[in-house]
Protein backbone atom coordinates (compact mmCIF):
# COMPACT_ATOMS: atom_id res chain seq x y z
CA UNK A 1 0.00 0.00 0.00
CA UNK A 2 1.04 3.47 -1.26
CA UNK A 3 2.50 5.83 1.69
CA UNK A 4 0.39 8.79 2.66
CA UNK A 5 2.39 11.43 1.05
CA UNK A 6 1.49 9.20 -2.13
CA UNK A 7 -2.04 8.87 -1.50
CA UNK A 8 -2.02 12.47 -1.08
CA UNK A 9 0.28 13.35 -4.49
CA UNK A 10 -1.66 11.28 -6.56
CA UNK A 11 -5.23 12.75 -5.88
CA UNK A 12 -3.86 16.23 -5.73
CA UNK A 13 -2.76 15.39 -9.26
CA UNK A 14 -5.84 13.84 -10.03
CA UNK A 15 -3.96 10.74 -10.89
CA UNK A 16 -6.37 8.86 -9.04
CA UNK A 17 -9.73 9.87 -7.33
CA UNK A 18 -10.66 10.53 -3.77
CA UNK A 19 -13.52 8.31 -4.84
CA UNK A 20 -11.71 5.47 -5.87
CA UNK A 21 -9.38 5.44 -3.11
CA UNK A 22 -11.69 5.91 -0.86
CA UNK A 23 -14.00 2.95 -1.84
CA UNK A 24 -11.15 0.89 -2.29
CA UNK A 25 -10.25 1.33 1.18
CA UNK A 26 -13.88 0.87 1.96
CA UNK A 27 -14.04 -2.52 0.18
CA UNK A 28 -11.03 -3.76 1.98
CA UNK A 29 -13.20 -2.79 5.43
CA UNK A 30 -15.95 -4.87 4.10
CA UNK A 31 -13.43 -8.08 3.01
CA UNK A 32 -11.86 -7.68 6.45
CA UNK A 33 -15.53 -7.57 8.36
CA UNK A 34 -14.58 -10.91 10.09
CA UNK A 35 -11.64 -9.29 11.87
CA UNK A 36 -14.07 -7.25 13.58
CA UNK A 37 -11.62 -4.20 13.32
CA UNK A 38 -14.29 -1.80 13.10
CA UNK A 39 -17.82 -1.21 15.07
CA UNK A 40 -19.24 0.90 12.59
CA UNK A 41 -18.31 1.78 9.22
CA UNK A 42 -19.29 5.23 7.36
CA UNK A 43 -19.70 4.61 3.36
CA UNK A 44 -22.22 7.10 2.70
CA UNK A 45 -20.32 10.19 4.69
CA UNK A 46 -16.80 9.44 3.43
CA UNK A 47 -18.05 8.85 -0.47
CA UNK A 48 -19.18 12.14 -0.10
CA UNK A 49 -16.47 13.72 1.71
CA UNK A 50 -14.10 12.04 -1.29
CA UNK A 51 -16.52 13.42 -3.87
CA UNK A 52 -16.46 16.89 -2.80
CA UNK A 53 -12.15 16.52 -2.77
CA UNK A 54 -12.40 15.62 -6.62
CA UNK A 55 -15.21 18.37 -7.23
CA UNK A 56 -12.84 20.86 -5.51
CA UNK A 57 -9.36 19.48 -7.11
CA UNK A 58 -11.42 19.47 -10.45
CA UNK A 59 -12.25 23.44 -10.08
CA UNK A 60 -7.98 23.89 -9.46
CA UNK A 61 -8.78 24.84 -5.79
CA UNK A 62 -5.53 23.90 -3.53
CA UNK A 63 -6.44 21.12 -1.52
CA UNK A 64 -4.94 19.30 1.85
CA UNK A 65 -1.98 17.65 2.68
CA UNK A 66 -3.37 14.26 3.31
CA UNK A 67 -6.04 14.60 0.49
CA UNK A 68 -8.00 11.54 -0.11
CA UNK A 69 -6.43 9.66 2.60
CA UNK A 70 -8.75 7.07 4.59
CA UNK A 71 -8.24 6.76 8.14
CA UNK A 72 -9.83 4.86 10.14
CA UNK A 73 -10.72 6.43 13.97
CA UNK A 74 -11.12 4.75 17.43
CA UNK A 75 -14.93 5.11 18.72
CA UNK A 76 -13.88 7.22 22.00
CA UNK A 77 -13.39 10.36 19.15
CA UNK A 78 -16.50 11.60 18.18
CA UNK A 79 -17.44 12.35 14.38
CA UNK A 80 -20.58 14.25 13.65
CA UNK A 81 -21.62 11.81 11.59
CA UNK A 82 -22.58 8.12 12.75
CA UNK A 83 -22.34 6.37 16.07
CA UNK A 84 -19.72 7.03 18.68
CA UNK A 85 -20.04 3.79 20.94
CA UNK A 86 -16.83 3.71 23.01
CA UNK A 87 -17.08 0.06 23.13
CA UNK A 88 -20.04 0.07 25.51
CA UNK A 89 -23.45 -0.43 25.69
CA UNK A 90 -24.33 2.86 27.48
CA UNK A 91 -23.46 4.48 24.98
CA UNK A 92 -24.45 1.89 21.99
CA UNK A 93 -26.85 4.55 20.42
CA UNK A 94 -24.97 7.91 20.95
CA UNK A 95 -24.86 10.19 17.90
CA UNK A 96 -22.46 13.07 18.34
CA UNK A 97 -24.01 16.80 17.58
CA UNK A 98 -20.28 18.04 16.60
CA UNK A 99 -16.95 16.85 15.70
CA UNK A 100 -14.17 16.36 17.84
CA UNK A 101 -10.51 19.25 17.32
CA UNK A 102 -8.75 16.13 15.47
CA UNK A 103 -11.28 15.37 12.89
CA UNK A 104 -12.15 18.90 12.44
CA UNK A 105 -8.13 19.09 11.66
CA UNK A 106 -7.88 15.75 9.64
CA UNK A 107 -11.05 17.04 7.16
CA UNK A 108 -9.14 20.15 6.42
CA UNK A 109 -6.63 18.37 5.11
CA UNK A 110 -8.50 16.82 3.20
CA UNK A 111 -8.13 13.07 4.84
CA UNK A 112 -11.73 10.94 4.81
CA UNK A 113 -12.61 8.73 7.85
CA UNK A 114 -13.91 5.82 6.41
CA UNK A 115 -15.53 4.29 10.07
CA UNK A 116 -14.79 4.05 13.71
CA UNK A 117 -12.70 1.47 15.37
CA UNK A 118 -13.37 -1.06 18.16
CA UNK A 119 -11.72 -0.84 21.62
CA UNK A 120 -11.92 -2.05 25.08
CA UNK A 121 -14.84 -0.29 26.82
CA UNK A 122 -14.17 3.33 27.60
CA UNK A 123 -10.50 2.55 26.62
CA UNK A 124 -9.64 0.59 30.12
CA UNK A 125 -7.68 -2.38 28.99
CA UNK A 126 -4.88 -3.93 27.05
CA UNK A 127 -6.32 -6.38 25.13
CA UNK A 128 -9.36 -4.59 23.38
CA UNK A 129 -11.38 -7.91 25.34
CA UNK A 130 -13.48 -5.77 27.19
CA UNK A 131 -15.07 -4.64 24.20
CA UNK A 132 -19.21 -4.57 24.67
CA UNK A 133 -19.17 -5.31 20.78
CA UNK A 134 -16.75 -8.92 20.46
CA UNK A 135 -12.85 -8.52 20.73
CA UNK A 136 -10.76 -7.40 17.38
CA UNK A 137 -8.94 -9.93 15.79
CA UNK A 138 -4.83 -9.74 15.65
CA UNK A 139 -4.47 -10.52 11.83
CA UNK A 140 -1.32 -11.82 12.33
CA UNK A 141 -2.36 -14.69 14.49
CA UNK A 142 -6.03 -15.04 15.84
CA UNK A 143 -4.79 -16.99 19.25
CA UNK A 144 -3.37 -13.66 20.29
CA UNK A 145 -4.59 -10.80 21.03
CA UNK A 146 -4.45 -6.96 18.96
CA UNK A 147 -3.63 -5.39 22.33
CA UNK A 148 -5.59 -2.72 23.43
CA UNK A 149 -7.60 -0.25 24.07
CA UNK A 150 -6.85 1.16 20.35
CA UNK A 151 -7.40 -2.69 19.15
CA UNK A 152 -9.70 -1.89 16.58
CA UNK A 153 -6.86 0.71 15.08
CA UNK A 154 -4.34 -0.81 15.14
CA UNK A 155 -5.76 -4.38 13.38
CA UNK A 156 -7.48 -1.89 10.56
CA UNK A 157 -3.41 -0.61 9.54
CA UNK A 158 -2.33 -3.91 10.00
CA UNK A 159 -5.00 -5.75 8.03
CA UNK A 160 -4.51 -3.20 5.16
CA UNK A 161 -8.33 -1.63 4.92
CA UNK A 162 -6.43 1.86 5.40
CA UNK A 163 -3.07 3.52 5.83
CA UNK A 164 -3.36 5.35 9.11
CA UNK A 165 -5.99 5.49 12.45
CA UNK A 166 -6.11 7.33 15.01
CA UNK A 167 -6.04 5.87 18.49
CA UNK A 168 -5.98 7.73 22.23
CA UNK A 169 -3.45 6.45 24.73
CA UNK A 170 -4.27 6.91 28.43
CA UNK A 171 -1.41 4.04 29.67
CA UNK A 172 -0.25 2.31 26.50
CA UNK A 173 -3.31 1.78 24.28
CA UNK A 174 -1.62 3.12 21.43
CA UNK A 175 1.72 1.68 21.62
CA UNK A 176 0.93 -2.01 23.44
CA UNK A 177 -1.78 -2.14 20.31
CA UNK A 178 0.61 -1.30 17.80
CA UNK A 179 3.44 -3.46 19.39
CA UNK A 180 1.24 -6.64 19.06
CA UNK A 181 0.30 -6.25 14.87
CA UNK A 182 3.42 -5.29 14.05
CA UNK A 183 3.68 -1.94 12.95
CA UNK A 184 4.30 1.82 14.29
CA UNK A 185 1.93 4.05 17.25
CA UNK A 186 3.05 6.97 18.56
CA UNK A 187 1.50 9.39 21.74
CA UNK A 188 2.36 12.60 21.32
CA UNK A 189 3.69 14.57 24.45
CA UNK A 190 0.81 15.71 27.08
CA UNK A 191 -0.89 18.99 25.32
CA UNK A 192 0.29 18.54 21.81
CA UNK A 193 -3.04 17.55 20.28
CA UNK A 194 -6.59 18.41 21.30
CA UNK A 195 -8.45 16.18 23.71
CA UNK A 196 -11.93 18.48 22.44
CA UNK A 197 -14.11 15.35 21.27
CA UNK A 198 -12.06 12.42 22.67
CA UNK A 199 -14.28 10.81 25.28
CA UNK A 200 -12.73 10.89 28.78
CA UNK A 201 -11.05 8.41 30.91
CA UNK A 202 -8.30 10.03 32.17
CA UNK A 203 -8.02 13.25 31.50
CA UNK A 204 -4.20 13.98 33.06
CA UNK A 205 -2.73 10.98 30.87
CA UNK A 206 -5.30 10.82 27.57
CA UNK A 207 -3.41 12.05 24.28
CA UNK A 208 -4.75 11.10 20.85
CA UNK A 209 -2.17 9.95 18.64
CA UNK A 210 -1.73 8.24 15.24
CA UNK A 211 -1.03 4.38 14.01
CA UNK A 212 0.77 4.08 10.92
CA UNK A 213 3.03 1.35 8.96
CA UNK A 214 5.76 3.34 9.15
CA UNK A 215 7.26 6.12 11.27
CA UNK A 216 7.17 8.92 8.38
CA UNK A 217 3.29 8.52 8.21
CA UNK A 218 3.08 8.72 11.88
CA UNK A 219 5.15 11.79 11.75
CA UNK A 220 2.99 13.27 8.61
CA UNK A 221 -0.42 12.46 10.41
CA UNK A 222 0.67 14.05 13.34
CA UNK A 223 1.56 17.43 11.31
CA UNK A 224 -1.86 17.50 10.77
CA UNK A 225 -3.10 16.61 14.57
CA UNK A 226 -0.99 18.70 16.64
CA UNK A 227 -1.76 22.34 16.98
CA UNK A 228 -3.16 24.72 20.02
CA UNK A 229 -7.08 24.33 20.65
CA UNK A 230 -9.38 26.80 23.01
CA UNK A 231 -11.37 24.77 23.78
CA UNK A 232 -9.10 21.91 25.69
CA UNK A 233 -7.45 24.01 28.55
CA UNK A 234 -4.57 21.59 28.56
CA UNK A 235 -3.92 22.10 25.26
CA UNK A 236 0.20 23.95 24.58
CA UNK A 237 0.58 26.91 23.29
CA UNK A 238 3.97 25.67 21.73
CA UNK A 239 5.19 26.00 18.54
CA UNK A 240 4.71 23.13 15.90
CA UNK A 241 7.76 22.32 14.09
CA UNK A 242 7.48 20.35 10.96
CA UNK A 243 7.66 16.35 12.70
CA UNK A 244 9.07 15.33 9.54
CA UNK A 245 12.09 17.37 9.58
CA UNK A 246 14.28 15.27 11.35
CA UNK A 247 13.23 11.97 9.32
CA UNK A 248 16.14 11.81 7.23
CA UNK A 249 18.88 12.21 9.63
CA UNK A 250 21.65 9.97 10.75
CA UNK A 251 21.72 8.03 14.10
CA UNK A 252 25.56 8.95 14.51
CA UNK A 253 25.99 11.34 17.73
CA UNK A 254 22.70 10.02 19.06
CA UNK A 255 22.50 8.84 22.44
CA UNK A 256 20.24 6.25 23.33
CA UNK A 257 19.23 5.96 27.45
CA UNK A 258 18.94 2.36 28.26
CA UNK A 259 17.16 1.88 31.79
CA UNK A 260 18.83 -0.73 33.85
CA UNK A 261 15.36 -0.82 35.85
CA UNK A 262 13.58 -1.87 32.65
CA UNK A 263 15.58 -4.71 31.50
CA UNK A 264 15.60 -7.25 34.69
CA UNK A 265 13.16 -9.17 36.26
CA UNK A 266 9.87 -10.00 34.33
CA UNK A 267 10.95 -9.20 31.19
CA UNK A 268 10.55 -11.86 28.69
CA UNK A 269 13.82 -13.21 27.15
CA UNK A 270 12.81 -13.74 23.65
CA UNK A 271 11.04 -10.15 23.79
CA UNK A 272 14.27 -9.10 25.21
CA UNK A 273 16.73 -10.46 22.67
CA UNK A 274 14.54 -8.64 19.63
CA UNK A 275 14.97 -5.92 21.65
CA UNK A 276 18.70 -5.38 22.29
CA UNK A 277 19.42 -6.45 19.07
CA UNK A 278 17.17 -3.79 17.49
CA UNK A 279 19.10 -1.72 19.67
CA UNK A 280 22.63 -3.47 18.44
CA UNK A 281 21.63 -2.18 15.04
CA UNK A 282 21.30 1.12 16.18
CA UNK A 283 24.56 1.11 17.32
CA UNK A 284 26.49 -0.26 14.57
CA UNK A 285 24.41 2.68 13.04
CA UNK A 286 26.47 5.36 14.88
CA UNK A 287 23.66 5.70 18.40
CA UNK A 288 25.51 5.87 21.57
CA UNK A 289 24.00 3.58 23.81
CA UNK A 290 23.67 4.41 27.43
CA UNK A 291 22.63 2.72 30.92
CA UNK A 292 20.45 5.04 32.11
CA UNK A 293 18.24 5.04 35.60
CA UNK A 294 14.98 5.28 36.34
CA UNK A 295 14.53 3.88 39.82
CA UNK A 296 10.64 5.20 40.29
CA UNK A 297 9.64 3.49 37.23
CA UNK A 298 8.61 0.17 39.66
CA UNK A 299 5.91 2.63 41.17
CA UNK A 300 4.48 3.35 37.92
CA UNK A 301 1.54 0.65 37.45
CA UNK A 302 0.33 1.05 41.27
CA UNK A 303 0.56 4.80 40.98
CA UNK A 304 -0.94 4.81 37.19
CA UNK A 305 -3.84 2.42 38.24
CA UNK A 306 -4.71 4.87 41.21
CA UNK A 307 -4.53 8.33 39.49
CA UNK A 308 -6.38 6.59 35.92
CA UNK A 309 -9.02 5.13 37.79
CA UNK A 310 -9.53 7.96 40.31
CA UNK A 311 -9.98 10.39 37.14
CA UNK A 312 -12.09 7.91 35.31
CA UNK A 313 -14.57 7.58 38.69
CA UNK A 314 -15.09 11.32 38.26
CA UNK A 315 -15.23 11.14 34.53
CA UNK A 316 -17.64 8.46 33.64
CA UNK A 317 -20.30 10.09 36.49
CA UNK A 318 -21.98 11.96 33.85
CA UNK A 319 -23.48 8.40 32.89
CA UNK A 320 -26.65 8.66 34.65
CA UNK A 321 -29.02 7.51 32.19
CA UNK A 322 -30.77 10.77 31.99
CA UNK A 323 -28.25 12.43 29.35
CA UNK A 324 -26.74 9.74 25.84
CA UNK A 325 -28.50 6.51 25.43
CA UNK A 326 -29.32 4.03 28.11
CA UNK A 327 -31.56 4.79 30.34
CA UNK A 328 -33.66 1.80 32.43
CA UNK A 329 -37.30 0.90 32.00
CA UNK A 330 -39.57 1.71 34.53
CA UNK A 331 -37.06 2.83 37.65
CA UNK A 332 -39.07 3.69 40.66
CA UNK A 333 -37.17 6.37 41.49
CA UNK A 334 -34.32 9.08 40.78
CA UNK A 335 -31.86 6.89 42.53
CA UNK A 336 -33.13 3.76 40.75
CA UNK A 337 -32.94 5.20 37.44
CA UNK A 338 -29.26 6.30 38.33
CA UNK A 339 -28.64 2.60 39.67
CA UNK A 340 -30.16 0.75 37.18
CA UNK A 341 -28.93 2.40 34.49
CA UNK A 342 -25.15 2.80 34.96
CA UNK A 343 -25.54 -1.33 36.33
CA UNK A 344 -26.93 -2.17 33.15
CA UNK A 345 -25.08 -0.10 31.21
CA UNK A 346 -21.41 -0.75 32.41
CA UNK A 347 -19.25 -3.46 31.67
CA UNK A 348 -17.40 -5.92 34.19
CA UNK A 349 -14.50 -3.58 33.60
CA UNK A 350 -15.57 -0.53 33.40
CA UNK A 351 -17.70 -0.84 37.09
CA UNK A 352 -14.35 -2.86 38.51
CA UNK A 353 -12.40 0.65 37.82
CA UNK A 354 -15.38 3.04 39.08
CA UNK A 355 -15.32 1.67 42.14
CA UNK A 356 -11.73 1.13 42.71
CA UNK A 357 -11.44 5.28 41.69
CA UNK A 358 -14.15 5.79 44.15
CA UNK A 359 -12.51 4.10 46.95
CA UNK A 360 -9.11 5.66 46.63
CA UNK A 361 -11.00 9.32 46.87
CA UNK A 362 -13.48 8.73 49.32
CA UNK A 363 -12.04 10.21 52.61
CA UNK A 364 -9.84 8.11 55.18
CA UNK A 365 -8.18 6.73 51.46
CA UNK A 366 -7.34 9.74 50.03
CA UNK A 367 -3.79 10.20 51.45
CA UNK A 368 -3.02 6.69 51.67
CA UNK A 369 -3.64 6.24 47.90
CA UNK A 370 -4.38 9.36 46.12
CA UNK A 371 -1.79 11.66 47.41
CA UNK A 372 0.70 8.74 47.26
CA UNK A 373 0.40 8.12 43.78
CA UNK A 374 0.40 12.00 43.12
CA UNK A 375 3.98 12.07 45.05
CA UNK A 376 5.11 9.14 42.67
CA UNK A 377 4.25 10.48 39.59
CA UNK A 378 6.42 13.58 40.16
CA UNK A 379 9.21 11.49 41.53
CA UNK A 380 8.94 10.00 38.39
CA UNK A 381 8.68 12.75 36.10
CA UNK A 382 11.61 14.15 38.04
CA UNK A 383 13.56 10.89 37.42
CA UNK A 384 13.06 10.98 33.65
CA UNK A 385 14.07 14.42 33.18
CA UNK A 386 17.47 13.46 34.98
CA UNK A 387 17.88 10.66 32.64
CA UNK A 388 17.64 12.97 29.50
CA UNK A 389 20.44 15.26 31.13
CA UNK A 390 22.21 11.91 29.75
CA UNK A 391 20.79 10.93 26.37
CA UNK A 392 18.43 12.31 23.44
CA UNK A 393 16.19 9.04 23.86
CA UNK A 394 14.90 6.52 25.93
CA UNK A 395 14.89 2.58 24.95
CA UNK A 396 12.81 -0.19 26.43
CA UNK A 397 10.49 -2.88 25.03
CA UNK A 398 7.24 -1.71 24.64
CA UNK A 399 5.42 -4.71 26.19
CA UNK A 400 7.39 -7.00 28.58
CA UNK A 401 5.93 -10.03 27.03
CA UNK A 402 4.82 -10.96 23.30
CA UNK A 403 0.78 -10.27 23.32
CA UNK A 404 -1.20 -11.77 25.60
CA UNK A 405 -3.19 -15.10 24.20
CA UNK A 406 -7.05 -14.66 23.96
CA UNK A 407 -8.71 -15.19 26.82
CA UNK A 408 -5.85 -14.36 29.16
CA UNK A 409 -7.01 -11.37 30.72
CA UNK A 410 -10.27 -12.70 32.24
CA UNK A 411 -7.81 -15.57 33.81
CA UNK A 412 -5.35 -13.17 35.42
CA UNK A 413 -6.15 -9.64 35.16
CA UNK A 414 -3.60 -8.84 37.45
CA UNK A 415 -0.94 -10.29 35.28
CA UNK A 416 -2.34 -8.18 32.12
CA UNK A 417 -2.04 -4.92 34.44
CA UNK A 418 1.21 -5.45 35.52
CA UNK A 419 2.02 -5.73 31.65
CA UNK A 420 1.46 -2.12 31.32
CA UNK A 421 4.80 -1.40 33.18
CA UNK A 422 6.78 0.21 30.35
CA UNK A 423 4.08 2.66 29.05
CA UNK A 424 2.16 3.77 32.06
CA UNK A 425 5.38 5.93 33.16
CA UNK A 426 5.22 7.85 30.13
CA UNK A 427 1.67 9.19 30.37
CA UNK A 428 2.22 9.71 34.02
CA UNK A 429 5.10 12.26 32.79
CA UNK A 430 3.27 13.20 29.90
CA UNK A 431 6.36 12.39 27.51
CA UNK A 432 5.83 11.33 23.99
CA UNK A 433 6.70 7.67 22.98
CA UNK A 434 6.67 5.83 19.56
CA UNK A 435 6.56 2.01 19.79
CA UNK A 436 8.54 0.07 15.91
CA UNK A 437 8.19 -3.28 15.26
CA UNK A 438 11.16 -5.14 15.41
CA UNK A 439 12.42 -8.60 14.12
CA UNK A 440 11.49 -11.18 16.74
CA UNK A 441 13.30 -14.44 17.45
CA UNK A 442 10.25 -16.33 18.45
CA UNK A 443 7.98 -15.48 15.63
CA UNK A 444 5.78 -12.93 17.73
CA UNK A 445 5.57 -8.78 17.68
CA UNK A 446 7.93 -6.88 19.43
CA UNK A 447 7.81 -3.55 19.91
CA UNK A 448 10.90 -1.25 20.83
CA UNK A 449 9.34 1.95 22.70
CA UNK A 450 11.41 5.01 22.25
CA UNK A 451 11.16 7.69 24.33
CA UNK A 452 11.66 11.37 23.74
CA UNK A 453 11.99 14.70 25.95
CA UNK A 454 8.59 16.74 26.47
CA UNK A 455 7.97 17.88 22.83
CA UNK A 456 10.61 16.93 21.39
CA UNK A 457 8.70 14.72 18.93
CA UNK A 458 10.82 15.90 15.79
CA UNK A 459 14.28 14.52 17.61
CA UNK A 460 12.03 11.33 18.66
CA UNK A 461 10.61 10.35 15.17
CA UNK A 462 14.14 11.10 13.57
CA UNK A 463 16.02 8.62 15.87
CA UNK A 464 12.83 6.24 15.66
CA UNK A 465 13.24 6.39 11.70
CA UNK A 466 16.70 5.83 11.73
CA UNK A 467 15.98 2.69 14.25
CA UNK A 468 13.37 1.55 11.58
CA UNK A 469 16.15 1.86 8.89
CA UNK A 470 18.84 0.03 10.99
CA UNK A 471 15.90 -2.98 11.58
CA UNK A 472 15.67 -3.35 8.72
CA UNK A 473 19.08 -4.05 7.82
CA UNK A 474 18.37 -7.13 10.05
CA UNK A 475 15.89 -8.21 7.91
CA UNK A 476 12.53 -6.96 9.89
CA UNK A 477 9.73 -6.16 8.05
N1 LIG B 1 -3.97 -0.68 29.86
C1 LIG B 1 -4.17 0.60 30.45
C2 LIG B 1 -5.51 0.62 31.14
O1 LIG B 1 -6.18 -0.33 31.07
C3 LIG B 1 -4.07 1.69 29.43
C4 LIG B 1 -5.30 1.94 28.65
C5 LIG B 1 -5.21 3.16 27.77
O2 LIG B 1 -4.13 3.67 27.46
N2 LIG B 1 -6.37 3.68 27.40
O3 LIG B 1 -5.90 1.56 31.74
Amino acid sequence: MSTLSEIARKVQKGEISAEKTVQESLDRVAAAQGLNAYISVLPEYALEKARDLDRRIASGETVGPLAGVPIAIKDNIVVAAGKTTCGSHILENFESPYDATVIGRLLAAGAVPVGKTNLDEFAMGSTSETSAFGAPVNPIDAGITPGGSSGGSAVAVASGTVPVSLGSDTGGSIRQPAACCGIVGMKPTYGRVSRYGLVAYASSLDQIGPFARNVADAALLLNTLAGFDARDNTSSTQVIPDFTSALGGSLKGKTIGIPKEAFGEGLDAGVEASVRAALAACEREGAKIVEIHLPALKFAVAAYYVIATAEASANLSRYDGVRYTHRTSNPKNLMELYSKSRSEGFGAEVKKRILLGTYVLSSGFYDAYYMQAQKARRVLTADFEKAFAQCDVIAMPTMPAPPPKVGDIFKDPMAIYLQDIYTVGVNLAGLPAISLPVASTEGMPVGLQLIGRAFGETELFGIAAGAERSAAGMGAG
